[in-house]
C-alpha cells in the first residue's frame, strides 16, 4: 500500500473523493486527476451534480424557520390518516 497519490488507482481515488469534495479541497488538482482523464470526467459529473444540488438546497441561508418548515411538513405527512 501507498500513501503516494499518484499512485492510486481510479477506484481508491473516486472513493475518496467525496471526502475530498467536502474537505474543499481542490479535487480538480489532485494529481490523480491531473493525469487520468476518466477521473476527470467523473469529478466534472460530480461537481455538477453538487452544484445542481446546491441550486435545490441553497447551504446559503441555513434558517432555523426552513428546517422548521421541513420538519412540520415530515410531520403532517406522518400524521396524516392511512386509506389501509
Ligand atoms: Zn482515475
Amino acid at each position: 500500500m501507498t500513501d503516494n497519490p499518484k499512485d492510486m488507482s481510479c477506484e481508491e481515488f473516486q472513493e475518496r473523493l467525496p471526502e475530498l469534495i467536502g474537505s474543499g479541497a481542490a479535487a480538480a488538482s489532485h494529481p490523480h486527476v491531473q493525469k487520468c482523464e476518466l477521473c476527470r470526467a467523473f469529478l466534472a459529473e460530480l461537481e455538477a451534480i453538487a452544484a445542481a444540488a446546491r441550486e435545490l438546497f441553497p447551504i446559503e441561508e441555513p434558517s432555523d424557520r426552513v428546517w422548521e418548515q421541513i420538519q412540520s411538513a415530515i410531520l403532517e405527512e406522518e400524521g396524516k390518516p392511512s386509506a389501509k
